[in-house]
Protein backbone atom coordinates (compact mmCIF):
# COMPACT_ATOMS: atom_id res chain seq x y z
CA UNK A 1 0.00 0.00 0.00
CA UNK A 2 1.06 3.59 -1.10
CA UNK A 3 1.62 6.28 1.78
CA UNK A 4 0.44 9.81 1.07
CA UNK A 5 1.21 12.39 3.53
CA UNK A 6 -1.01 15.16 4.74
CA UNK A 7 -0.36 18.38 5.79
CA UNK A 8 -2.35 21.68 6.50
CA UNK A 9 -1.31 24.82 8.08
CA UNK A 10 -3.84 25.99 10.87
CA UNK A 11 -5.87 28.04 8.55
CA UNK A 12 -6.47 25.31 6.15
CA UNK A 13 -7.28 22.86 8.64
CA UNK A 14 -10.70 23.17 7.50
CA UNK A 15 -10.30 22.67 3.97
CA UNK A 16 -7.76 19.76 4.88
CA UNK A 17 -10.87 18.23 6.70
CA UNK A 18 -13.46 18.94 3.97
CA UNK A 19 -11.08 17.23 1.45
CA UNK A 20 -10.83 14.67 3.43
CA UNK A 21 -14.43 14.07 3.91
CA UNK A 22 -15.37 14.48 0.39
CA UNK A 23 -12.32 11.73 -0.89
CA UNK A 24 -12.74 9.08 2.22
CA UNK A 25 -13.48 6.10 -0.45
CA UNK A 26 -10.17 6.97 -2.33
CA UNK A 27 -8.07 7.58 1.04
CA UNK A 28 -8.87 4.66 2.48
CA UNK A 29 -7.24 2.86 -0.48
CA UNK A 30 -3.59 4.45 0.95
CA UNK A 31 -1.64 4.26 3.77
CA UNK A 32 -1.95 7.40 5.53
CA UNK A 33 0.58 9.88 7.23
CA UNK A 34 0.04 13.19 8.54
CA UNK A 35 1.63 15.65 11.16
CA UNK A 36 0.16 16.09 14.32
CA UNK A 37 -2.62 18.42 14.41
CA UNK A 38 -3.63 18.00 11.13
CA UNK A 39 -3.57 13.54 11.46
CA UNK A 40 -5.52 14.05 14.71
CA UNK A 41 -8.18 16.18 13.14
CA UNK A 42 -8.83 13.74 10.42
CA UNK A 43 -8.86 10.71 12.78
CA UNK A 44 -11.50 12.40 15.08
CA UNK A 45 -13.51 13.35 12.47
CA UNK A 46 -13.59 10.20 10.07
CA UNK A 47 -12.65 7.62 12.48
CA UNK A 48 -9.21 6.91 9.78
CA UNK A 49 -6.29 5.41 10.75
CA UNK A 50 -4.02 8.36 9.86
CA UNK A 51 -0.53 7.41 11.55
CA UNK A 52 0.58 10.71 13.30
CA UNK A 53 4.00 12.64 13.27
CA UNK A 54 5.26 15.46 15.30
CA UNK A 55 3.24 18.77 14.59
CA UNK A 56 4.76 20.96 11.89
CA UNK A 57 6.33 23.58 14.15
CA UNK A 58 7.64 20.86 16.16
CA UNK A 59 9.45 19.02 13.93
CA UNK A 60 6.67 17.43 12.16
CA UNK A 61 7.78 18.37 8.40
CA UNK A 62 11.13 17.27 9.16
CA UNK A 63 10.03 13.71 9.80
CA UNK A 64 7.56 13.65 6.80
CA UNK A 65 10.60 14.79 4.98
CA UNK A 66 12.89 12.08 6.29
CA UNK A 67 10.31 9.46 5.13
CA UNK A 68 10.37 11.51 1.63
CA UNK A 69 13.87 11.27 1.22
CA UNK A 70 13.94 7.48 1.72
CA UNK A 71 10.97 6.99 -0.61
CA UNK A 72 8.73 5.52 1.92
CA UNK A 73 6.10 8.52 0.55
CA UNK A 74 4.80 8.30 -2.84
CA UNK A 75 2.77 11.84 -2.47
CA UNK A 76 2.43 14.75 -0.28
CA UNK A 77 -0.58 16.76 -0.26
CA UNK A 78 0.53 19.71 2.02
CA UNK A 79 -2.30 22.49 2.11
CA UNK A 80 -0.16 25.07 2.80
CA UNK A 81 -0.89 28.80 4.53
CA UNK A 82 0.75 31.31 1.79
CA UNK A 83 -0.81 34.40 3.16
CA UNK A 84 0.68 33.36 6.85
CA UNK A 85 4.88 33.60 7.85
CA UNK A 86 5.16 30.34 9.47
CA UNK A 87 8.02 30.04 12.36
CA UNK A 88 9.06 27.03 10.83
CA UNK A 89 9.68 27.65 7.09
CA UNK A 90 12.87 26.63 6.92
CA UNK A 91 11.79 22.97 7.26
CA UNK A 92 8.55 23.49 5.26
CA UNK A 93 11.25 24.60 2.27
CA UNK A 94 13.11 21.65 2.63
CA UNK A 95 10.56 19.43 2.59
CA UNK A 96 8.84 20.90 -0.39
CA UNK A 97 13.03 20.44 -1.92
CA UNK A 98 12.72 16.94 -0.73
CA UNK A 99 9.61 16.21 -3.13
CA UNK A 100 11.94 17.64 -5.79
CA UNK A 101 14.96 15.83 -5.09
CA UNK A 102 13.04 12.97 -5.08
CA UNK A 103 10.52 13.68 -7.69
CA UNK A 104 7.42 12.94 -5.16
CA UNK A 105 4.61 14.37 -6.72
CA UNK A 106 3.36 17.48 -4.27
CA UNK A 107 0.09 19.48 -4.34
CA UNK A 108 0.17 22.45 -2.13
CA UNK A 109 -3.60 23.92 -2.60
CA UNK A 110 -6.98 22.17 -2.69
CA UNK A 111 -7.25 21.71 -6.82
CA UNK A 112 -3.89 20.09 -7.28
CA UNK A 113 -4.69 17.64 -4.74
CA UNK A 114 -7.94 16.86 -6.16
CA UNK A 115 -5.51 16.07 -9.48
CA UNK A 116 -2.81 14.21 -7.44
CA UNK A 117 -5.54 11.99 -6.02
CA UNK A 118 -7.27 11.07 -8.56
CA UNK A 119 -4.04 10.33 -10.54
CA UNK A 120 -2.68 8.43 -7.13
CA UNK A 121 -6.34 6.15 -7.46
CA UNK A 122 -5.99 6.11 -10.88
CA UNK A 123 -2.44 3.89 -10.34
CA UNK A 124 -4.06 1.87 -7.63
CA UNK A 125 -6.55 0.30 -9.74
CA UNK A 126 -4.30 -0.22 -12.69
CA UNK A 127 -2.20 -2.29 -10.50
P1 LIG B 1 0.15 20.41 12.44
O1 LIG B 1 1.41 20.84 11.60
O2 LIG B 1 -0.65 19.47 11.61
O3 LIG B 1 0.68 19.72 13.66
O4 LIG B 1 -0.58 21.67 12.79
C1 LIG B 1 1.24 21.41 10.34
C2 LIG B 1 2.19 22.54 10.13
O5 LIG B 1 1.93 23.63 10.64
O6 LIG B 1 3.22 22.37 9.44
Amino acid sequence: MQTIALIAHDKKKDEMLEFVGHHLDALKQFHLVATHTTGTLINEKYHLDVETMMSGPLGGDQQIGALVATEKIAYVIFLRDPLTSQPHEPDINALLRLCDVHNIPLATNRRSAHILLKYATEKVSEQ
